[in-house]
């Protein structure tokens, strides 16, 4: 299976509650992020460039626990900055499990081998390794030798220690479908259990041309497609449809929100309109139908995972042909 059985059923169970309830505007996803400073300095980041006079703030470690408190979210993506250097990364992973929430800790991989001394397995627990291809350009990318060969070694590691592990990859310009392809081939000789690729992110605070053009997403991500068949790729096949350009979707930033040591960010993890002291404010401050129907002129081109899968998770059930893709697509 693609995703955990166990986090299906959760997530299933917490939209059905949320939709009986009459709640239209609840996150799925909570991105948090209780640091901003990173042991690297990759080039397609945006928040080391945003957040660049307070890269050094951290969360108090309540405060990170009761911001997942305040969201609900049954998945918690503990993202950054890099999270394995936030002070009380392993106080906070143990205690979002202990919440019975679903952890994604995203990671460059660095620092793995001394956090796993003290987190087991769970099933609560996933990890997702930042890779954006081969050796060469990851390396280029990250601008550091030798960090591929970190990654490689540290999915190995988790692997044979039973954890589970999911890698994450932006595909940018200069990406060829014959490396993305090599790249899934090792990934599934190294028994990796999800694979998301997804374009990069044109930040609103970058000004560099390495992103895909909306033009250009088609056939790389039409190869994208066909290798899904084979591997335990993890966009849904609705969202591939979209990055293709063989449909529309609307958006729905509400699903994945994001808290940072500045406050709740908002409208979406792309783009920054303020911080806000509650979970609250940021709903009432937010026009979340103007932001569905995508009428900010920074979501013209924009085609972002965690806006548009969460369309995809919020529709299932009202397309007979795409909740059938859906199942067939996670149980396969
Ligand atoms: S379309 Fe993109 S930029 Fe616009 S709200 Fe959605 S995720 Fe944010």
């Amino acid at each position: 299976m693609r995703m955990p059985l166990k986090l299906m059923m959760d997530l299933g169970r917490y939209m059905g509650r949320k939709k009986r309830a009459g709640e239209k505007y609840f996150p799925l996803v909570l991105m948090l992020e209780p640091l901003h400073a990173c042991n690297l300095a990759c080039v397609g980041c945006g928040r080391i460039v945003e957040y660049k006079d307070t890269l050094w703030d951290q969360m108090p470690l309540e405060e990170a626990l009761g911001a997942a408190k305040e969201a609900d979210a049954p998945i918690v993506s503990i993202c950054g900055g890099e999270p394995l250097i936030y002070k009380h990364i392993v106080e906070l992973t143990l205690g979002l499990i202990e919440d019975k929430r679903h952890v994604q800790l995203c990671t460059n991989a660095l620092l793995l081998e001394r956090f796993i001394k003290q987190v087991k397995p769970s099933v609560y627990l996933s990890f997702n390794i930042h890779l954006d291809g081969m050796r060469e350009t990851h390396d280029r990318v990250v601008a550091r030798d030798g960090v591929f060969d970190q990654c490689v070694k540290m999915i190995k590691l988790l692997k044979s220690e039973g954890y589970r592990v999911q890698t994450n990859t932006t595909v940018y310009r200069e990406t060829t479908t014959e490396e993305i392809e090599e790249m899934i081939s090792l990934l599934t000789s190294l028994d990796v259990d999800g694979m998301l690729l997804t374009p990069g992110y044109h930040y609103q605070v970058l000004s560099n041309d390495i992103y895909l053009k909306k033009q250009e997403m088609p056939y790389k991500f039409r190869r994208v497609r066909e290798l899904a068949r084979h591997h335990n790729i993890i966009n849904t096949p609705i969202y591939l449809e979209f990055l293709v350009g063989e449909r529309d979707l609307l958006c729905s930033p509400w699903t994945t929100v994001t808290r940072n040591p500045q406050g709740w960010k908002g409208p979406c993890y792309l783009i920054t309109n303020g911080h806000y002291r509650t979970f609250k404010e940021l709903h009432e401050a937010t026009d979340w139908e103007f932001y569905r129907t995508k009428q900010d002129v920074r979501c013209r081109d924009c085609k972002l995972h965690s806006g548009f899968e969460g369309t995809v998770a919020l529709d299932f059930g009202k397309s007979l042909r795409d909740s059938f893709a859906l199942v067939r697509h996670y149980v396969a």
